[in-house]
């Protein structure tokens, strides 16, 4: 085979496209409904209950169109290999109960999204885990958290909803002076949007219900990393049995073929939107780290490809404004998620932070009046007028205004 159609030189949307094993053959996997599979010999039995999730056994080990599907998944990463699983929170789970044992500890930001908290505190309390938060935005925190015994530091970047930036190659630095993990929930980056592999993580994770779905129609997650470190991880979920069925891993192998193509156009609306809002008197803080004023720019720079992710958030005035803006939306939908082909908008604080007190928002930099939106692939002017329009109501609707 010549050097350049090696599918790990080529570029990600060549891989994306072909994926790891291009030749003559069905365009597209073939989908195996198949919950076991039978054999002719035991040795042939033994050798396919051998070869674990790559196998074709029985399917919560894994089966065919899953591992077509990862395989896809790893080489778009550029890991060496991955896992797929029922949800986002069915992979960071698997990764936290695959890795630690009770009294192991683990540190990670207290950014974090909302289930993976949920879940250390859940561990923390059942399972004798040690669990410290640390804040995003000042890595003198991390190296006073992370020590010996101190088995994974989990971070995110961007964060939800403020958009802080994470310089990974930092955290992997203050994770391996203490000998822990670094395990990094890619997912509003996508696979294609940050390669925290290339910057020392040890383990990316994602929900991929949201980019890698793409389409908002089914719910799901991976873990990538070495396949020593992921031995772990696949015991977990053999144990738990969260794993994608043949058709919800067929759908995520369809949508990988456009992921670029999807993740290049959402980054490139959200950083068009970002710069027309950027001197827009309508709002107050603008979070974005592809402005040039973000604090997190320079780092975002240098490990994020392909533009700054597709979420950005705004201030206005208060709650009232921030429910006049998602209720003034025609097209944008006001609904969780991110990552989809459609531009979704949302309310923090009374969503995904509804159940922190006032003040525990206020110290994460979330208000009543911020709104989230998570872009997707519309054409921009239209989106451009959507969002002008709903803030043009939202200040009209504001008491005192003409
Ligand atoms: C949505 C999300 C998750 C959880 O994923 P599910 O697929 O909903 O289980 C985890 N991390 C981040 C950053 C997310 O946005």
């Amino acid at each position: 085979m010549a050097e350049s159609s090696r599918p790990r030189d080529q570029g990600p949307s060549t891989r994306a496209v072909h994926g790891p094993h291009p030749g003559p053959g069905p365009e597209s996997t073939p989908i195996i409904h198949s919950s076991n599979f039978s054999f002719e010999t035991l040795e042939a039995m033994l050798e396919a209950q051998s070869r674990g999730a790559a196998g074709a056994f029985y399917q919560r080990e894994g089966h065919p169109t899953l591992h077509a599907c990862e395989e896809r998944l790893a080489l778009i990463e550029g890991a060496p290999a991955g896992l797929l699983f029922a949800s986002g929170m069915a992979a960071i789970t698997a990764t936290l109960l695959g890795v630690m044992r009770a009294g192991d500890h683990v540190v990670a930001l207290r950014q974090c999204y909302g289930g993976t908290l949920m879940a250390l505190r859940w561990g923390a309390e059942r399972l004798g885990w040690v669990c410290d938060l640390v804040d995003a935005a000042d890595p003198a925190s991390w190296a006073r958290a992370v020590r010996s015994g101190t088995r994974i530091f989990h971070v995110e970047s961007p964060t939800n909803p403020t958009l802080e930036v994470v310089d990974l190659a930092r955290a992997a630095e203050v994770a391996h002076g203490h000998g822990a993990l670094l395990s990094v929930d890619n997912t509003f980056a996508s696979p294609v949007g940050q390669g925290p592999l290339l910057h020392g993580a040890d383990l990316v994770l994602y929900s991929a219900t949201k980019s890698i779905g793409g389409h908002g129609d089914l719910l799901a997650g991976a873990v990538l990393g070495a396949p020593e470190l992921l031995r772990d991880v696949e015991s977990a979920r053999r144990v738990f049995g969260g794993l994608p069925d043949p058709w919800t891993a067929w759908l995520i192998e369809r949508s990988l073929k456009t992921l670029p193509l999807r993740v290049e156009r959402s980054n490139a609306n959200a950083a068009e939107l970002a710069r027309r809002l950027a001197d827009d008197r309508r709002i107050g803080r603008l979070n974005y780290p592809g402005l040039p004023a973000h604090p997190g720019h320079a780092t975002a720079a240098r490990q994020m490809t392909l533009g700054f992710g597709p979420v950005l958030s705004f201030e206005v005035a208060d709650g009232a404004a921030a429910r006049a803006v998602v209720e003034g939306f025609r097209l944008i939908r006001h609904a969780a998620s991110l990552g989809s082909v459609s531009t979704l908008a949302m309310i923090p604080a009374l969503t995904s932070l509804r159940r922190l007190s006032p003040e525990e928002r206020a110290r994460a930099g979330v208000s009543d009046g911020l709104v989230r939106l998570a872009v997707g692939i519309e054409d921009i002017e239209d989106l451009w007028a959507d969002l002008d329009g709903a803030l043009a109501a939202a200040a009209g609707a504001r008491p005192g205004n003409p």
